[in-house]
């Protein structure tokens, strides 16, 4: 099993700025997509991830509720921070 999630695009679906709670809907390149959510203080913490079932899991190929994704969190957010999306899309 090799799957590697690779972010082609961010978009922010939401947020409290003034308790720093964001929602965004993350677009992988396979055209995966999930929806992440963070907390911005003191610094930017994922605290949920789920795939939106529009397309069928990458890596379990089921149309419906999975939990693969949750595995990548932490290569979500690597991805996100590397590529400086959070600070990008959260403005
Ligand atoms: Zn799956």
């Amino acid at each position: 099993m090799s799957y590697r999630p690779k972010i082609a695009n961010v978009t922010k679906a939401g947020s409290n700025d003034k308790e720093g709670l964001y929602e965004f809907i993350v677009s992988l390149a396979d055209g995966t997509q999930c929806r992440v959510f963070y907390n911005r203080f003191p610094d930017w913490e994922m605290t949920a991830l789920t795939r939106l079932g529009k397309v069928p899991c990458p890596v379990c190929h089921k149309d419906f509720i999975c939990k693969c994704m949750e595995k990548f969190q932490d290569d979500f957010d690597r991805q996100l921070k590397e590529q400086e999306w959070l600070s990008k899309v959260a403005e």
